[in-house]
């Protein structure tokens, strides 16, 4: 039984023709999208707390919505934003979204995309091509914090294949408490101005003392499981020394 176990995962990347990333063997990652666990960070390893994402990928005929070089950056730049409350991130399940869910236009798609998907303990984080601002028709969104309408405990992030790096973190920051502000340092003040530029806002100390307090509340109440960090992407340097440093 594992023989044949063993032999039909040897097969699998030439069936699917896929790049061989070596999360493919973990039973939470769909073998398809495995990159996108190989190819980001793990947890840094001096955060104290570090949290799983739950990966939902919207794959089309055109391929997945984006990349796992996207979706790295987008982690380090939440690293570095909640590196003062001691907090890392690391993607610990990956799975795919149905094309129907690639456009996003309305309020009951965004309940049901995660509606099935839902679980305790970890972040999920939904990855669609667009989604649309559902108050002003016609105009697009970056990113989202949604919280199922039903029953608002259920609640992800969504975002849009456009969004620049700092969007997870923005919406990380909702997740953890925050609601808009209008701070001029902080990345959750989205008033226009020219500065800080936006790679260089922060959460502010006020910001920082709430996500604190969310990250201990979240964490007592199960709704955020710690893990433990794994080591980074153990295809960063294909070539370097297989005894490290
Ligand atoms: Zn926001």
């Amino acid at each position: 039984m594992s023989a044949m176990l063993a032999s039909l995962f040897s097969l699998l990347p030439l069936a699917l023709g896929a790049q061989q990333c070596p999360a493919m063997l973990d039973p939470a990652v769909d073998p398809a999208l495995a990159c996108y666990v190989d190819d980001t960070p793990g947890c840094p390893e001096d955060r104290a707390h570090c949290f799983g994402v739950h990966l939902h990928v919207v794959v089309t005929e055109g391929g997945p919505a984006q990349t796992p070089a996207w979706l790295r950056a987008e982690l380090e730049h939440a690293f570095w934003l909640f590196e003062p409350a001691d907090v890392g991130f690391q993607i610990v399940a990956v799975d795919r979204v149905e094309p129907s869910f690639a456009h996003m236009a309305t309020r009951e798609q965004r309940d049901a995309i995660g509606k099935q998907r839902f679980t305790r303990g970890v972040i999920h984080v939904f990855l669609v091509e667009r989604l649309d601002d559902v108050d002003v028709p016609g105009e697009q969104i970056r990113g989202v914090h949604w919280r199922q309408r039903s029953n608002t405990d259920k609640r992800w992030v969504i975002l849009s294949k456009i969004g620049s790096k700092i969007v997870m973190g923005h919406e990380f920051g909702h997740f953890f408490g925050l609601p808009h502000s209008t701070y001029t340092r902080s990345v959750m003040n989205k008033a226009p101005r020219k500065s800080p530029p936006w790679e260089r806002r922060v959460f502010v100390d006020e910001e920082l003392k709430i996500v604190r307090q969310r990250r201990d509340a979240m964490r007592d109440s199960a709704m955020l499981i710690p893990q433990k960090p794994r080591s980074s992407p153990k295809r960063d340097d294909p070539r370097g020394s297989p005894l490290g440093e």
